[in-house]
């Protein structure tokens, strides 16, 4: 029987992990010809998911949990349920059920019939999302997918199911600072898309703030671009010209019509403007710098500190 792990980052879940595990058992009830292994990621919750995933896992043993010591990002969860996978298929679900576990049955059929790697959702509506949320997230996908190598699929959830070879090429990208959206696309592989409603969260508020947002997609853009750094660096060359060039006509000005450039308030300008864009660029080195930093300590991704489950790496 093959065997398909499901993996689910919790922060905060604790209303809806009970109303997501009645629904998943539905599914995973007719699809008997699975075993199936559900790893509860618990990514340093305040509130009592721990207890909740505890008393799953207690009562039924397809369930088991892995306990963040706080939390590390559902980056960092993903990251953990990956390496933490031995099925033949394993899949992300978010705890919300705005990953409707009723695709799966289709997605897996899909798998062992066509000659897909992975099945993967994207919604096609954004329903119930704040207005100026989906304008900054639809053009975040345009801007992404122009500047980087990095396929992006507009309204993609991380909610896909991916055969062994796939999910050992993510594990074996272990970078620190991880933006899973790009990283699906970068490893290849055929992947097919199914469609989807967006269905709103079931219980509980989403951990996104705007800000939180917006630093995911500027991480996004630096991990799977250089385009920021190159703008930066053309942009100087066209002011260095540019200058020479002023230079040149002020020289020519006063020395054949006598006529000097006269009044400080347009040199303030200048400076101020020219200052302005060197701390830009320096902002967008900088961004690059930072980032190497952190990937060079090799500090671990997430530190384990319970689990119910055998062979897990406290620290990795
Ligand atoms: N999540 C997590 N760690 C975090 C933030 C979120 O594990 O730091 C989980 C969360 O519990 C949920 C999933 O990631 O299962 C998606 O989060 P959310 O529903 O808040 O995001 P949205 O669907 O609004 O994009
Ligand atoms: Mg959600």
């Amino acid at each position: 029987m093959k065997k398909v792990n499901l993996i689910v980052p919790c922060y905060n879940e604790a209303e809806a992990l009970p109303l997501f595990k009645d629904e998943l058992n539905k599914v995973i009830q007719t699809l008997d010809q699975y075993t199936f292994e559900i790893l509860l990621i618990n990514d340093g919750s305040t509130d009592t998911t721990l207890s909740v995933m505890k008393e799953i896992c207690d009562t039924d043993s397809h369930y088991k949990y892995i306990s963040f010591s706080r939390n590390f990002g559902k980056e960092a969860a993903m990251y953990a349920g990956f390496c933490n996978s031995d099925g033949d298929y394993a899949a992300i679900m978010d705890a919300d059920m705005q990953d409707p576990p009723a695709l799966l049955p289709d997605m897996l059929h899909c798998l062992e019939t066509e000659d897909y790697d992975s099945v993967a959702t994207r919604r096609v509506s954004r329903i119930g999302e704040p207005k100026i949320r989906s304008f900054f997230a639809r053009n975040f996908y345009k801007l992404i997918n122009k500047i980087s190598d990095a396929d992006v699929v507009d309204g993609a959830r991380d909610f896909r199911l991916m055969k062994r070879e796939m999910v050992d090429s993510i594990v074996a990208m272990c970078e620190y600072n991880r933006f899973s959206k790009g990283i699906f696309g970068w490893i290849g592989f055929k992947t097919k898309w199914l469609e989807y409603e967006n269905v709103n969260r079931i219980a509980g508020e989403t951990k996104w703030s705007f800000w939180g947002l917006f630093k995911y997609a500027v991480d996004g853009i630096i991990n799977f671009s250089e385009t920021p750094m190159s703008l930066a660096s053309g942009l100087g060359i066209f002011l260095t010209i540019f200058s020479f060039l002023m230079v040149i006509f002020i020289i020519i000005r006063k020395e054949i019509f006598g006529d000097p450039v006269a009044g400080w308030p347009s040199l303030a300008c200048i400076i101020i403007f020219i200052a302005g864009l060197q701390f830009l660029c320096m902002g967008i080195m900088g961004k690059y710098i930072a980032k190497t930093y952190l990937e060079v300590k090799n500090r671990p991704h997430y530190i384990v500190s319970e689990t119910n489950k055998d062979h897990v790496d406290p620290i990795h």
